[in-house]
């Protein structure tokens, strides 16, 4: 907010009001690929290996560099107690194939793609559907500790969550990780945040220079990876590349997920993918009273999704974010979503209970829909009615003709008590879009050519998911792309970055 002598106004009222809105956003886009040139830092240290952030995609980076004999250096902005980005905070659910067969790996290839529309990175969605199993039990073997693989409707990859379970187990498992790279001799640099990719004569990234308490210092290296996670924290970007709007929406996780890798990977040349508008966001609709863990994502499928007019408005087999992005669109964007006694027992329903009782956010529960209706401050008459409609179209698990149709998980709302997660609005849980990459974690120019010496994984890079996502990707995505950004890396000789200026 900004406060000058017309009172406060938000920065986007702002821009509307000078009429200038999109002239700015141009510029503000500009004005992002050119950062002043910081002068040669007096500090500097060698490493095999220096890559930006300590989120899931940092970490397995960091460990696979290290295991694959690499001498690593892990630039963190924050200090110790910040330590570990929006996957410090995540429910922790990685999405992997229901088994090792061929089908299962081709029917997780397949949803991925189905998810996003087919407009999803298709090779890097078939990396993640070979190699997410066997990503699993490597982390294991550095000691995380995972749960036997759960079922979420709607899905047919199943996830594993780090323990004890949803939003609980990550910063533990974070832990693990920094604890294995640093007993091997790996440095955490607390503090310390990256601001420019070093590139020598011949366009290899050979390092970066972060400043820290005392100014600036250079982390040299025959490669670097940008794990720095997405732009979520980051008003200006939200409002320049998803929507002119998106500045007064919440957003679910930390404020320093401010895009700082993408931008460097940008002034060293690399394209960015997937940065327009809504399909480039991940969107939930969450408790107002914990945005992070407040999301009943495991019983949307079951439920009935019911606006401010007591109307439904998604189909709500198609999940979360389908949910979520739907929901912006609602009077007042507010939502609940109702179920029965009936529907409470069904596995995913009663896990989101149990997670909303743990964080003290209430249920709205009622003996008749009148009731229900009043405690989510809707018409009893036009709740009474999108039920029995709805109830009346019921048929073998699905509502074709309801309005709109549910194609799966359709069970009548009938016995009572009643039931609805509420108030529930939307709010970004991540950025869709991001670094250019190849299959193994180069970064990558519009043209395709490959940045020598540099990587990028996680949050960062962009182009895997396109509007919708299957729950469980992203940190699969951190741990598949990392650990193999961390191999690709730890091979890189300082003596071969002068012949790198290639083709990818
Ligand atoms: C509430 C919530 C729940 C989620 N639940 C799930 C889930 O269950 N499953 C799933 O797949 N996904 C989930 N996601 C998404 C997922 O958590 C993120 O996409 C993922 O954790 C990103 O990991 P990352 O390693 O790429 O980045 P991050 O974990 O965000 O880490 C980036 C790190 O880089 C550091 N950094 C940034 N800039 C700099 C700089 N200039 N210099 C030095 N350091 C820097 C940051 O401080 C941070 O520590 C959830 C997201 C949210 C918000």
């Amino acid at each position: 907010m900004e406060k000058g002598k017309f009172g406060t106004v938000n920065r986007r009222q702002f821009i509307r009001g000078l009429g200038l809105g999109a002239g700015l956003l141009t510029i503000g886009k500009i004005d992002m690929a050119q950062a002043a040139l910081l002068p040669k830092a007096k500090r500097s240290e060698k490493f095999n290996v220096v890559v930006i952030g300590t989120g899931l995609a940092g970490m397995a980076a960091a460990n696979a560099a290290q295991n694959a004999g690499a001498k690593v250096a892990v630039l963190e902005k924050m200090g110790e107690k910040g330590v570990g980005g929006n996957s410090a905070l995540a429910g922790g659910l990685i999405a992997i194939p229901r088994d090792g067969s061929r089908e299962a790996k081709e029917e997780y290839f397949e949803d991925f793609m189905k998810k996003s529309s087919g407009k999803g990175n298709a090779v890097l969605s078939r990396v993640l559907a070979e190699q997410s199993l066997d990503a699993v039990e490597w982390l294991k073997s550095l000691g995380a500790e995972l749960t036997a693989p759960i079922t979420v409707a709607g899905y047919r990859v199943k996830c594993v969550i780090f323990k004890p379970g949803a939003y609980k187990g990550m910063p533990k498992g974070l832990e693990t990780l920094r604890a294995n790279l640093t007993k091997k001799g790996g440095k955490i640099i607390y503090e310390t945040k990256a601001k420019q990719l070093i590139m020598n004569e011949y366009g290899a990234v050979v390092g970066v220079r972060a400043e820290d308490a005392a100014g600036l210092k250079d982390y040299l290296g025959d490669a670097v990876i940008i794990a720095s996670g997405g732009y979520g924290g980051n008003r200006e970007m939200l409002e320049t590349f998803v929507d002119p709007n998106a500045d007064d929406m919440m957003v679910r996780g930390v404020k320093t997920a401010t895009g700082d890798g993408l931008n460097m990977a940008r002034e060293a040349g690399a394209m960015w993918v997937n940065m327009g508008g809504m399909a480039s966001v991940h969107v939930a609709a969450v408790s107002a009273k914990n945005t992070a863990a407040g999301n009943p994502f495991m019983a949307v499928a079951y439920t009935l999704g019911i606006n401010k007019e007591g109307k439904r408005y998604v189909d709500e087999s198609l999940g979360y974010v389908a949910n979520g992005k739907a929901s912006m669109k609602q009077p007042v964007q507010t939502v609940a979503l109702i179920f029965d006694e009936e529907i409470k027992k069904q596995p995913g329903v009663a896990a989101s209970v149990k997670q909303f009782e743990g964080l003290g956010i209430d249920i709205v529960s009622a003996d008749t829909i009148s009731e229900l209706a009043t405690k989510i401050g809707v018409s009893a008459t036009a709740l009474d009615k999108t039920i029995a409609d709805f109830n009346a179209a019921v048929k073998d698990g699905k509502a074709l003709d309801a309005q709109p149709a549910k194609a799966a998980f359709a069970y009548k709302i009938e016995k009572p008590k009643f039931y609805a997660f509420y108030p529930l609005s939307p709010g970004i849980t991540l950025t869709f879009g991001g670094i250019k990459t190849t299959e193994k974690a180069q970064a990558q120019e519009a043209d395709g050519k490959v940045i020598s010496g540099l990587y990028a994984s996680g949050e960062c890079a962009g182009g895997l998911y396109y509007e919708d996502y299957i729950g469980g990707a992203s940190l699969a995505n951190c741990l598949v792309m990392g650990r193999i950004a961390g191999q690709q890396a730890a091979a890189v000789k300082g003596s071969e970055k002068k012949n790198k200026a290639k083709k990818g």
